[in-house]
């Protein structure tokens, strides 16, 4: 089909259609030419692995990993390693894509990459996560490399098994390589701000956005939905800025409390009480759903993919969505929630904080150096507010939403690379 054809309109989407939509639609806003599209749009190198693991029982279970590395274009492949039973080609193909779109639109030069490996990490011993993490890195030595791809965390997988990751490669090669991945622990080379760089850069982004509207922190509400990394930070963050955040959510449902939520003390309870939410008193308990259409100023989904659709994008009462999560938001939801008048600061943009400090990270490891705290804030705040400028005026510009606008953003920055450095 060719890409001036209108895109298929499928009732349900996978995270790639989502992704391609998009990507279709600000191509043909930007007149890029079809030849130059058909190359972003195809995965430079997609690896399936299988990963036979001895269990904490004896037994031999064999997992299923991936790594898509979706560009090159702009420098070495950056992204995560997801940890997740629902973890398939498309989605990583997806996130790859996404990665290369978000290095682009906060301006860093990295191409896209993401992993995983289909495994459902909270009922796994932490020897048998090691295994994996160890086997997912030895399948993979020939694609990682600080000057080729360069892994990090993502949802399942932390600081923690960046660490053996690091040490795994590192034993390959006979020298200690910190520069191979990101998001490690700081002792051994991690950055100071990468934890929180993530939930930080909603905040930044989400500040910029209610400056642009007119919201006053002190005055506005909040709900967040996922009480992961990235939202645990981004509430405790916003909540600092003034905000009010009445709701909080994780996969034992959502919490309630129109006085507001006392982050700090959500995420102390959430840490005593084995990484969930269960039982918190600080607020009454809603369903996910209903988290979703509170009569707020401010959204942010920070759980998964394809939580915003089509069944409730019309219920949505926030005037502002910023996107914590990659992909939340269906293409078909879109179309909605830009003709009720809400802005979404999209998540290519809003959660680019995360790669950012990562490449930080990269740059630290490489130089032998160590920042200040305070020097990585500042740089990372400058860099997403730069590149919520640059989306904003091209959304003003083309008269287009910030997710058009931050794609065409970064197509043309790849588009333009790619026709510098030429092909076969
Ligand atoms: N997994 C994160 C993301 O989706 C971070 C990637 C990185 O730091 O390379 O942006």
């Amino acid at each position: 089909m060719g890409y001036l054809e209108p895109a298929p309109l499928l009732d349900t989407e996978n995270p790639f259609e989502a992704m391609m939509t998009r990507f279709r639609e600000a191509s043909q806003i930007l007149g890029l030419e079809e030849e130059v599209y058909n190359v972003l749009k195809s995965p430079a190198k997609q690896v399936i692995v299988s990963l036979p693991i001895t269990m904490d029982d004896g037994t031999i279970k064999v997992f299923e990993g991936y790594r898509v590395i979706h560009s090159t274009i702009l420098g070495p492949s950056k992204g995560g390693i997801r940890f997740d039973p629902h973890v398939s080609l498309d989605e990583v193909k997806a996130l790859a894509a996404w990665m290369t779109w978000k290095c682009a639109v906060v301006d860093i030069p990295y191409g896209g990459a993401k992993g995983g490996v289909t495994c459902n990490p909270r009922q796994m011993s932490a020897g048998e996560i090691e295994r994996l993490v160890r086997s997912y890195t030895t399948s993979m030595i020939d694609i990682f490399g600080p000057d080729k791809d360069i892994p990090a965390p993502d949802m399942g997988t932390g600081p923690r098994e960046m660490a053996w990751l690091m040490d795994e490669y590192s034993r390959t090669q006979g020298m200690t390589v910190n520069a191979v991945v990101t998001g490690k622990p700081t002792v051994l080379g991690g950055s100071l701000g990468r934890t929180e760089a993530t939930g930080r850069g909603v905040m930044v982004s989400a500040l910029a956005a209610m400056e642009k509207l007119k919201i006053n922190p002190y005055n506005a509400t909040c709900a967040v939905q996922g009480f992961g990394n990235v939202g645990s930070w981004a509430s405790l963050l916003l909540a600092e800025r003034g905000l009010k955040v009445v709701s909080v959510s994780d996969i034992s449902g959502a919490y309630y409390n129109e006085n507001g939520i006392e982050i700090d003390k959500a995420v102390k309870y959430r840490d005593a009480n084995k990484g969930s939410l269960e039982g918190f008193t600080g607020a009454g308990k809603i369903s996910g759903d209903e988290l979703l259409v509170l009569p707020v100023d401010v959204l942010v989904p920070a759980a998964k993919e394809d939580v915003i659709t089509h069944h409730n994008a019309a219920k949505i009462q926030a005037k502002l969505i910023v996107e914590g999560a990659n992909g939340p938001t269906s293409s078909k939801a879109d179309k909605i929630i830009f003709e009720k008048g809400i802005s979404v600061v999209p998540d290519i943009l809003a959660n680019a904080g995360g790669v950012t400090v990562s490449y930080f990270e990269w740059v630290q490891n490489r130089l032998g150096y160590k920042w200040t705290a305070d020097r990585v804030n500042r740089r990372s705040d400058r860099i997403m507010k730069d590149a919520f400028t640059n989306v904003y005026k091209t959304s003003v510009e083309y008269k287009v939403s910030m997710r058009i606008a931050a794609y065409m953003v970064a197509i043309d920055k790849v588009a333009k690379t790619y026709k510098y450095r030429g092909g076969y």
